[in-house]
């Protein structure tokens, strides 16, 4: 596994984000035989390539979005109620959902990158970036947003259109 290095990430995807985004674009629509069985596939390629602890990108551009379990569990942690907690850190989106007031998250550790709140963290960030959570066709557009913060989703995007290159 190579370390993350943005600077080559984001000098990549300037490079190939309209057609990966066109890619992304084109898979939205049309119903591709197989795409749902090679995704998980992909994945795990993607897993033993991209290292998250040189990357945490994630954590310093974007937000996760906190829902009720994740503010009853992190909040009793921090001798808070959710209502305490979400007036120190949280603020609601256009979507109505809580997230983040400040980037970088404040649990993450800007020495190491690593979460200050692993083991409680919020189910949205042990589940990011959602590689093959749902089917392709159904998820096509939040990879369409992470792929210009997550090298593993320009990854996960990259190898699909190595595997499909009739799209
Ligand atoms: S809670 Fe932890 S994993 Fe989630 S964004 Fe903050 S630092 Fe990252
Ligand atoms: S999930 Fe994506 S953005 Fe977050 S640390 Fe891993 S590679 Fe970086």
């Amino acid at each position: 596994m190579q370390s993350t290095n943005l600077r080559s990430f984001k000098r990549k995807l300037s490079y190939h984000r309209k057609s990966f985004r066109s890619f992304l674009n084109k898979t939205e629509k049309i119903t591709i035989r197989g795409i749902d069985k090679l995704t998980p596939e992909i994945e795990k390629e993607v897993w033993q390539e991209v290292d998250c602890l040189s990357c945490a990108n994630c954590c310093k551009k974007m937000t996760p979005t906190f829902t009720d379990q994740d503010l009853k569990r992190i909040s009793a942690h921090f001798n808070q109620t959710p209502e305490e907690f979400r007036k120190q850190w949280l603020e609601k989106d256009k979507n109505k959902d809580w997230v983040n007031k400040q980037q970088p998250c404040q649990f993450l550790n800007l020495k190491d990158n690593k979460c200050s709140i692993y083991a409680i963290r919020p189910a949205d960030c042990a589940g990011f970036p959602h590689l093959s959570k749902k089917r392709w066709k159904e998820y096509a557009h939040v990879h369409k947003q992470n792929i210009d913060y997550c090298p593993a989703t320009y990854s996960m995007v990259e190898k699909m259109m190595a595997r499909l290159p009739q799209v």
